[in-house]
């Protein structure tokens, strides 16, 4: 088969959505580090989720987050304590 000029490979276009996001360029907003404080981190993540409340792909985000089991960071609006207890609770019914 002939491929397509510009046609997507697999892989980029699992994280087309990706492109869209708000965080492009956060990533300190969005992890930690080893020697940030408790406090610090607190008021990251609550940055990190205000800008999740306005960016576009959300849903999007939080589906790939919970489906593929992202252990650090924001993703989609939920920390990782968040992702956690969504987790266990799917799970147990
Ligand atoms: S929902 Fe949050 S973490 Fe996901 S792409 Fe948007 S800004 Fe980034």
């Amino acid at each position: 088969m002939k491929e397509r000029a510009g046609a997507l490979t697999a892989q980029e276009d699992r994280w087309a959505w990706a492109d869209q996001g708000k965080c492009i360029g956060r990533a300190d907003l969005f992890y930690n580090s080893d020697d940030e404080s408790k406090v610090r981190r607190r008021r990251k993540e609550k940055q990190a989720k205000r800008l999740c409340e306005t960016c576009p792909v959300k849903s999007r985000c939080q589906q790939h987050a919970m489906e593929n089991r992202e252990l650090y960071g924001v993703w989609g609006g939920l920390s990782e304590n968040d992702r956690h207890r969504l987790a266990g609770r799917s799970r147990s019914g």
